[in-house]
């Protein structure tokens, strides 16, 4: 299914983006070396319930994952990339955390996630890693435009990921956004220009890069949910959702404080 937004809904939109970006923002600031991941997941579902919204992952049970996700939001640490379920573990210093929200407000859904370094230490695999995936998302929303096609949006994100030595994985990607958390289309982190869906004002997409470091390839954890590097390696997720509008696309996961 694809949602196309009427103007007068977009006001919604944004608000809902805005929501899970100052979440996103505030669990950032919080995130100290000795944080647990439980507790981040219980600030997360804090704020979603104070700001009157719906977690569009508590209830949340799809083929890939075991059962209801049980949690307000995706925690992935170091080679874990997509779907981590919070588990009671303490962060520590140069961890690469990877956060990931959709939530439902005013029935609207907005899905958003960011990629951060952990205390003092810096890794510069790591800050590389996740700036390439930053790159990447910002490529993406560049070539985000009535007219555009699918392909045109995965082809300018996968260029950034393949030239900065990252191996792309096809399996999970962006997607439609609207009343509910995935619907079509699905954008690959990967494809060729001109080729797919022809993007028009009101449509609502998520677009985002992962990326692992020398290899495409996941293995699901035990907990049925948490997707890891093959190798262990360290991984990296940017995430925004964005409208397009009448001559481009508009970011509606910014925080409060960035907007005009
Ligand atoms: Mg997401
Ligand atoms: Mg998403």
């Amino acid at each position: 299914m694809i949602e196309i937004l009427s103007p007068s809904e977009l006001p919604r939109a944004r608000a809902a983006g805005a929501l899970v970006a100052d979440i996103l923002q505030d669990l950032k600031g919080r995130a100290a070396v000795g944080t647990n991941l439980l507790d981040i997941d219980g600030w997360a579902k804090a704020m979603i319930l104070e700001a009157g919204a719906a977690s569009c992952y508590v209830d949340y049970a799809p083929s890939f994952g075991r059962g209801p996700f049980g949690h307000y939001i995706c925690t992935s640490v170091n080679d874990a990339v997509l779907h981590g379920l919070p588990h009671d573990r303490s962060l520590a210093d140069g961890d690469l955390l990877s956060l990931d929200l959709a939530v439902n407000l005013g029935g609207v859904v907005a899905d958003s996630a960011i990629s951060f370094v952990v205390g003092g230490c810096r890794p510069p695999e790591s800050v590389a890693m996740i700036e390439a995936t930053e790159r990447a998302l910002a490529a993406g929303i560049a070539a985000a435009r009535p007219g555009a096609r699918v392909g045109d949006l995965s082809y300018a994100i996968g260029s950034v990921l393949s030239d900065a030595g990252y191996p792309i994985n096809t399996q999970f990607g962006g997607h439609g956004v609207g009343s509910t958390m995935h619907q079509d289309p699905h954008v690959s982190n990967t494809g060729r220009p001109g080729r797919g869906y022809t993007l028009r004002p009101g449509l609502l997409l998520a677009l985002e890069p992962w990326v692992m470091a020398g290899t495409a390839e996941l293995v699901t954890d035990a907990d049925g949910w948490t997707l890891r590097s093959a190798t262990g390696s360290h991984t990296a997720h940017s995430e925004h959702t964005i409208a397009i509008t009448d001559d481009g696309a508009e970011v509606l996961t910014v925080p409060t404080t960035a907007r005009p």
